[in-house]
């Protein structure tokens, strides 16, 4: 039974991925995310139904257009998976409650945020204005506990800040707000973890893309995604870490 409620999680977080596809690519073109339905973005034919089955259909069609027969960003196959996955798996640690429905809109977020950094090195600000005003609501929801997660806003933020001014623009306002948004959603203690774990992940990857002269020094990197998988870190093993440190 358990197991099933896990593959039913993993097919909604399947069905909510293909809607932050859509967010993925129209916020950034100043599109609605309502209307009008799909089109192929190569040929612009409407999409059936049949057509936007999550997964299933990237994979009958080949990864190409029904129409054009245009290749389709592997990218749209990336976000359903690992939104499915994540949606699984946060059910498997926080059960259903407060925890989880805060988790899941966290992370909903965090995809169509860190995704469109991937592809524009942008961050929207409408985004994280969202994510900010919910962080916000669960923050007032959760009132005793209200001035930790303000205090977990102040610090990612204040951290980020201080390393844009240090850097002269090495890093973009846009992570500095980003991380306002974690911050009220996390607390200052998982705020810290999430910048920690960044930090790390965000170097080597960048220390790997220079030794393979993949990038220059020059170069830019989207940050954004290593304060989402950060924040991941936090969110599953930030208890057991800071339960080890109070030992
Ligand atoms: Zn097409």
């Amino acid at each position: 039974m358990i197991f099933l409620t896990y593959i039913i999680f993993f097919f909604a977080g399947l069905i909510i991925g293909s809607f932050l596809n859509v967010c993925i690519y129209r916020i950034p073109r100043k599109q609605s995310i309502i209307f009008p339905p799909s089109s192929c973005p190569a040929c612009g034919r409407r999409l059936k139904p049949i057509h936007m089955l999550p997964v299933l259909s990237f994979i009958l069609l080949g990864g190409r257009c029904a129409y054009c027969k245009k290749r389709i960003s592997a990218m749209y196959l990336v976000v359903e998976l690992v939104t499915g996955v994540l949606y699984s798996l946060l059910y498997c640690r926080f059960g259903i409650g407060f925890l989880f429905l805060k988790y899941i809109l966290l992370f909903s977020i965090l995809i169509v945020i860190c995704f469109i950094d991937i592809e524009k090195q942008n961050i929207p600000d409408e985004m994280v204005v969202a994510g900010l005003l919910v962080g916000i609501i669960f923050s007032f929801l959760d009132r005793q506990n209200f001035w930790n997660y303000f205090y977990g806003a102040l610090i990612g933020s204040g951290i980020l800040l201080l390393i844009v001014i240090l850097s002269k623009g090495g890093m973009g306002g846009g992570d500095v707000k980003l991380m306002a948004e974690i911050g009220f959603f996390l607390g200052w203690q998982n705020t810290i973890l999430t910048l920690f774990s960044s930090f790390i992940l965000g170097g080597m990857f960048a220390f790997v893309l220079l030794i393979t002269r993949k990038k220059s020094m020059k170069d830019s990197l989207a940050f954004a995604p290593f304060l989402g998988i950060g924040a991941l870190v936090a969110v599953f093993c930030g208890h057991y870490v800071f339960l080890y440190y109070s030992k």
